[in-house]
Order: structure tokens, then sequence, then C-alpha cells
């Protein structure tokens, strides 16, 4: 069987375009990056310096018959317009998260990706993660009992990056930024409706966009999560923390680190000791006894069955669904709507997403 090899381009060649290009399309053998288009002379002159075709245009781009994909990397305000333009153009798209700032603009782009019949796929790469991946199987496989509380977080102490992040119009702050990921993978491996939500959103440093936001989501089948995300956070606190009915996981950072300990079922096992504590004394706060619970390791991660761009390869060629579904993003959007709606009211939001 001979395989086909699709030419990319990319618009927008800052820091994720260049990583796209750099790392995750190198092991893709379908894929050919051609060329970029970018409004900064300076990230042309990186293109050239590494062979790439630099465009003069958006247009110039687009015309290009030769070019199968176009990948769109630029800061959130314009993947929109720069999307229907491709997709009207007779281009697959890939788009960078967020794909857009408000979820009828996802409508829109959607409703052009079924008129032209292109593929449309956004980045939400997060899915591949894998912290995320050893989550989503002690979730699956019931590791720690029935999960019914789920805490995730992000915490850096570097405040806000770059340029546009810091300005509305381009679609900055946090919720949109990390939100958008965390939201993602919650909502990918909790197959229930969310059925409220309340959050808040930090503005420490002063921007006029969040610099973080915590929010509580409550779903149909009783799950509770808190995402949290922040950026003045000078101890972080752990990535992943999961009460089940049976058991509590932990995983404090993206290196994997962290334990599961499970409750020993059929032992009865010794009242635990009062301790001192403070001031007090207390056997409710006390350790179980040490035959209640076992630690156990955390497990390998669950796998995705393929990577981000063989995904896409094969769905252009119609040959499987998309990992990353546009209706699944759709949902994400709304559900940050609906954030930004409960902090702006300080109310929890009743929702059926
Ligand atoms: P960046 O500022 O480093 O790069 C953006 C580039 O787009 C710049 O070179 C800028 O000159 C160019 N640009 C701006 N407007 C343009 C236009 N109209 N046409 C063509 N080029 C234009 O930003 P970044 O960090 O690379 O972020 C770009 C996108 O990637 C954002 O949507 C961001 O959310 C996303 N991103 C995703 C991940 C991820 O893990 N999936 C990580 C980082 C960024």
């Amino acid at each position: 069987m001979t395989t086909r090899t699709y030419n990319l381009a990319v618009v927008g060649y800052g820091g994720m375009g260049s990583y796209h290009v750099d790392h995750l399309l190198k092991s893709n053998p379908q894929i050919h990056v051609k060329g970029i288009f970018d409004i900064k002379q300076e990230r042309n002159d990186v293109a050239l310096s590494k062979g790439l075709q630099v465009y003069e245009s958006l247009d110039a781009l687009l015309s290009d018959k030769s070019i199968h994909i176009v990948l769109i990397a630029t800061p959130n305000d314009v993947h929109k317009e720069i999307a229907i333009k491709a997709l009207k153009a007779h281009k697959h798209v890939v788009c960078e998260k967020p794909v857009t700032i408000y979820a009828r603009d996802l409508e829109e782009i959607m409703t052009v990706a079924e008129e032209t019949g292109q593929v449309f796929m956004v980045h939400q790469n997060r899915r591949w993660d894998e912290d995320f991946l050893t989550v989503k199987k002690i979730y699956n496989e019931k590791m720690t009992g029935e999960i019914f509380h789920i805490e995730s977080r992000v915490h850096g102490a570097n405040g806000i990056p770059g340029d546009w992040r810091h300005l509305k119009k381009n679609g900055g702050g946090m919720v949109l930024d990390w939100g958008v990921h965390l939201l993602d993978q919650l909502l990918f491996m909790i197959h229930s409706p969310v059925t409220s939500v309340y959050a808040n959103l930090s503005y420490v440093l002063g921007d006029e966009v969040d610099d973080g936001f915590q929010t509580y989501l409550t779903f149909a089948n009783g799950i509770t999560a808190l995402v949290e995300v922040g950026t003045t956070n000078f101890i972080s606190l752990p990535r992943w923390y999961l009460k089940g009915t049976e058991g509590t996981a932990i995983i404090e950072d993206w290196g994997l680190n962290g334990k599961i300990v499970k409750q020993n079922k059929d032992i009865i096992a010794s009242a635990p000791k009062p301790i001192k504590a403070g001031q007090g004394l207390t056997k409710t706060m006390a350790p179980p006894s040490e035959e209640a619970t076992t630690m156990v390791n955390l497990p390998a991660a669950s796998v995705l069955s393929q990577d981000f761009y063989d995904n896409l390869v094969s769905v252009i060629e119609g040959r499987t669904e998309a990992i990353v579904k546009n209706h699944e993003v759709l949902r994400v959007l709304k559900l940050m709507e609906s954030i930004f709606e409960s902090a702006e009211k300080n109310e929890v939001i009743k929702t059926s997403l």
C-alpha cells in the first residue's frame, strides 16, 4: 500500500507554531512542513534559516494548491477568521487551543467544515499527557473504588507569560490558556453532564484578564471536581488529588511522583489511636491504624490509540474517528462561558453541559 504525503503550512510561527514543526511533526512521515506565514519579520527570518518557504500573506499561502493542511498557532482572537478562510480554500485545518474565545464562533467554524467537507481538528494535546492518562486509568479501573472527588491543579510562580496573553482582546487570561486543558481532560474522562459550576477568578497581578482561577464542578453522576490554575504560587500543591470510596490517590507533578493508598477492605482493623493535634486530641483526624491501608505505586498510564498527527491523517483518509471531536471541544467552551458567568455574578450556575 502506498502512503500519501500531505503538505502542511503554519500560520503563526511563534512559540507553539515552531514547537509543532520542530517536535510534534518530526515523527510523522506522512506530513511535510512546507512553509509558514507570520506577521513578524523576525519569525520569517527564523523560518527561512530553517529552509521553510515564507508566504507574504495568508492569501498567498491559501492559494498555494500544494498545501493540504493549515496549522493555526496565532493568538486566540484570530483563530476563527483564519480557520474559516482556510476551510473555504479547501484546506484541512488544525487549530491550537483555545480554538475560539466563544462557543458560537466554534459553531460557525464547524458549519463551514461540514459545508466544505474539510477536516477541522483542535490541538487539545493534554489528552495525551501521562499524568492525565494515569488518572484516567485509576478512574476507569476503579483503583480507588468509585471516585467521588477530583482535584486538578497547575501552579506556577511566573505570572502570565508573553505579551498577548495579558490582553482581553487577544483572548488572554488563564481560564482560556490553561483552564481549557484541565477542563477538557475532565470532560474527556467523566462521561456525565456537568450540572453546576461555581468559579472565582484572580486578578492579583493587576492585569485586565484573570491570572488564575478556581472552579467547582458537579457532575450528574455525583462526582465533584475542583480545578485550579495559579500563576503566583511559590509553593505548588499536587497536580492531582483523587478521592475514591476505597482509597485516595495523589500525583504530585508531571514527573509522575505519587502514590495510591487503599483501604484494606477485608481486614477488621483496630480503631485508630487518638493523637494530640495542636492544643486538642482527635481520633477523627488520627492516621488509620497500620493494618487498615496499603500503599501501592501509581499504575502505568493508559494509552490513546494514536498520537495527534497520526490521528489527523487517518481522519483525513476516512479510516478512523477524531480523538479530539469538535462537539467535545464545544462543550468545554460552553463550560468556560459558565465559569466566566459564575465569577461575574458570584453565583452557582446550573448547567446541563
Ligand atoms: P506566540 O506569541 O509565541 O506566537 C504567535 C505567533 O503568531 C507570533 O509569531 C505572531 O507574530 C503570529 N501572529 C499573530 N497574529 C498573526 C496573524 N494574524 N497571522 C499570522 N501570524 C500571526 O504565541 P504561542 O505561545 O505560540 O501561542 C499561539 C497559540 O498556540 C495560542 O492559541 C496558544 O493558546 C496556543 N498554545 C498551545 C499550547 C499547547 O500546549 N497546546 C502551548 C502554547 C500555546
